[in-house]
């Protein structure tokens, strides 16, 4: 099933990758701040149920609903709060697509 690949980046060295999307059982994979990931992983994307059950914040996919031709379509977008830093003030980029 389709998704975006999303980079999320911070001033403070933070960095990573998000694969948000919808799954063959009709599900959907968000991304989310997992603080107590034991890998060290704080940027996770996991089942919308899974982050939901466990109440960790889900980071909404920027680009979703957005149209393709409409202008910064890919981003990127700012003042998302950073799961190092605590600051708003990492940035959001499509990057591609999944299927
Ligand atoms: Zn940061």
């Amino acid at each position: 099933m389709p998704g975006h690949i999303i980079a999320v980046s911070c001033s403070c060295g933070f960095s990573g990758e998000g694969a948000p999307g919808f799954t063959l059982s009709g599900g959907r994979e968000v991304m989310a701040y997992d603080a107590a990931a034991i890998d060290g992983e704080l940027f996770v994307t996991i089942t919308e149920a899974e982050a939901t059950e466990r109440g960790l914040p889900i980071i909404e996919d920027p680009a979703l609903g957005r149209n393709p031709l409409e202008e910064n379509y890919a981003g990127p977008w700012g003042g998302e709060n950073c799961p190092r830093c605590q600051k708003a003030t990492m940035t959001l980029a499509l990057r591609g697509f999944w299927s």
